[in-house]
């Protein structure tokens, strides 16, 4: 039986832009990019993972023809974990809040 940790937002971090993983593709050497990470060093990397230099073209060929790059068993973890840091970085936005100021005050005493 596999116990399951928690995921800690450190293993969800992309070696490659150092933020969480959008999309996550876990290569066979099990070392994991965001997907446009992926497509951004791995492709231009002659299919090689960057960290490891282990060749991936024949399997990242066949996934991408598949449509099954994207390891969507992690990444509904991460989602499910994290569900802000996904929000902020699918949207784009930075932390802060941008709240719309519509002061409508009605600051009456009625006795
Ligand atoms: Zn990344
Ligand atoms: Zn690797």
């Amino acid at each position: 039986m596999r116990g399951r940790a928690p995921l800690s937002l450190d293993d969800c971090r992309c070696p490659v832009c150092l933020e969480i993983f959008m999309e996550p593709v876990t290569l066979p050497c099990k070392h994991t990019f965001c997907k446009s990470c992926f497509l951004e060093t791995v492709n231009k990397a002659t299919l090689c993972c960057p960290m490891c230099r282990k060749r991936v073209s024949t399997w990242a060929r066949l996934n991408s023809r598949n449509n099954t790059l994207v390891n969507q068993e992690l990444w509904k973890q991460i989602q499910t974990c994290f569900p802000l840091q996904c929000q902020r970085r699918l949207t784009g936005q930075e932390a802060e809040v941008d709240q719309a100021g519509t002061g409508t005050h009605t600051g009456r005493d009625i006795p």
